[in-house]
């Protein structure tokens, strides 16, 4: 027998064998139990998740020799014909090819003509959206009054740019993408049948890439098997298919942490010489610094992280704040979206992951707003409003010191608190603001606190939360705020 690719060879021949879409598969069941049946269908949702199999297991539901039955005997001759794809009376049309009107008018004249054996003649028309609008005009009429033997089930993957007068006349099933769990059950199942020993990890791998689509497990399984042999191993898949794994990933996370810029860098390059592209590299650490984020802010489960917990490393772990990893996040996004457009991709890679070494001193605003409530505690001043980190917002304190601009201009810009640019953009300025704003303490009245420097006034407001006081950094080198809290932000 021919070489049959799993994709075919695995495809659902019964509703009960429709993986990941409890929904579709149940409302389909008992409404063929009650013999309630509709003239049209509309199928949608992402590639490979049962949509066209789903149709063809209606047809022969339909049509079996002893239905409409919610379980076709699979044995008849119509069963077996629509299985081959040589019924006459189901007929399969690609929307994507067939857009034009003349294509519907065809349609329109067959469906006048009763079935040739079977109790209906279904059209299924895939991906019914690339019709052109004069199309479905020309279909309109044909759906909503057809003979009564006839059955339309239209599926497309952008439903969409389905018309709602189309929508309207069928009853609409929303297919979803077939969660991991789902799709790993079934390579296991593939694997015991065609007697291929296989790793867990390798199967969750080849799960995860499918994004939701079976057909593209399949495809990747087929892959995997013809170069694996009998035994699935995930280091094999990784240096046959330039995949970073988790331990590198984690090699490269620890060195960042140890703000090991040679290191890291090293890593990196050692990791794309062996093949990784940057695309794929990219989207691979942005995977590791989401689950990084997910795992602190509590989620373990596996299927959600792509690794057990306990695979991710412990010291990265501790080493990053949840904003932290945010802002990791948010940045390798970033740099994917930006890599099409680079003049050099490497660069831009080597400087995120530059970058990254800095990470663990990088404060978020919320944090930095905190740790100005604190200063002003500390100085018996109330805590600063919303308002003070805008432009322009200056409630005005009675003569008492503020952070606020007195005249517009001198401290408050100086800050850094003017503007949606902030802190952030200048560093130093806070450092320079802050300094003026040492000069009017010298001016309070003896007895209320004064802080002695400014060094001393910035350990105490970020002890604990910003400036580690062990660790292969100085808490605070000679220069003041801009060296260590707000200098070397990505
Ligand atoms: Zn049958």
């Amino acid at each position: 027998m021919a070489y049959e690719v799993t994709a075919t060879r695995r495809r659902p021949k019964t509703f009960d064998e429709l993986a990941g879409q409890e929904f579709v598969r149940s409302t389909l069941k008992s409404s063929l139990e009650k013999g309630s049946i509709a003239h049209a269908y509309l199928f949608s949702g992402p590639r490979g998740c049962g949509k066209t199999s789903a149709a063809r297991i209606l047809a022969r539901s339909l049509n079996c020799e002893k239905g409409p039955s919610a379980e076709p005997c699979g044995l008849c001759s119509a069963c077996r014909e629509i299985r081959n794809g040589s019924s006459l009376d189901v007929i399969e049309i690609d929307g994507a090819s067939n857009t034009g009107v003349n294509d519907v008018r065809q349609i329109k004249d067959e469906v006048l003509f009763p079935p040739n054996a079977g109790k209906y003649k279904v059209y299924i028309i895939d991906e019914v959206h690339m019709l052109s609008n004069n199309a479905f005009n020309a279909l309109l009429k044909t759906i909503e009054e057809p003979p009564p033997y006839i059955i339309f089930i239209f599926a497309t993957t952008e439903l969409h740019k389905v018309p709602a007068t189309i929508k309207s006349r069928c009853q609409q099933f929303a297919f979803r993408a077939i969660p991991i769990e789902d799709i790993q059950r079934m390579l296991r199942e593939t694997c015991a049948e065609m007697n291929i020993q296989a790793e867990d990890e390798a199967l969750f791998w080849i799960a995860r890439e499918a994004t939701g689509s079976m057909r593209d497990a399949y495809t990747l399984f087929d892959q995997v098997v013809s170069f694996s042999g009998g035994t699935l191993r995930s280091s094999l898949i990784k240096e046959k298919m330039g995949l970073v794994g988790i331990e590198e990933l984690n090699a490269l996370a620890e060195a960042c942490a140890r703000a090991g810029h040679a290191e890291a860098l090293t890593l990196l390059d050692r990791i794309l010489e062996a093949g990784v592209s940057i695309d794929r590299f990219v989207i691979d650490l942005a995977g590791y610094y989401r689950s990084l984020l997910l795992l602190k802010a509590g989620v373990v489960k596996e299927s959600v992280l792509g690794y057990g917990a306990d695979r991710f490393s412990a010291a990265v772990r501790d080493a990053l704040k949840l904003s932290q990893l945010e802002e990791a996040l948010s940045m390798l996004l970033d740099l994917y979206r930006d890599l099409r457009y680079s003049l050099s991709p490497r660069f831009e890679l080597e400087t995120a992951v530059s970058k990254l070494c800095w990470l663990d001193r990088w404060i978020s605003r919320a944090e930095l707003r905190d740790a100005v409530d604190s200063a002003r505690t500390v100085l018996g001043l109330p805590p600063a409003s919303a308002g003070d980190f805008s432009r322009g917002a200056s409630p005005g304190g009675s003569g008492a010191p503020s952070l606020k601009a007195e005249k517009p201009g001198s401290e408050a810009e100086a800050a850094g608190f003017g503007g949606p640019g902030s802190f952030m953009d200048k560093p130093g300025a806070f450092t320079e603001g802050f300094k003026k704003f040492m000069e009017k303490q010298s001016e309070l009245k003896p007895g209320e606190e004064t802080i002695p420097d400014e060094a001393e006034m910035v350990r105490r407001v970020f002890r604990g939360t910003v400036v580690k006081q062990e660790g292969p950094r100085p808490a605070l080198p000679e220069g003041g705020a801009e060296n260590s809290v707000f200098g070397g932000i990505p």
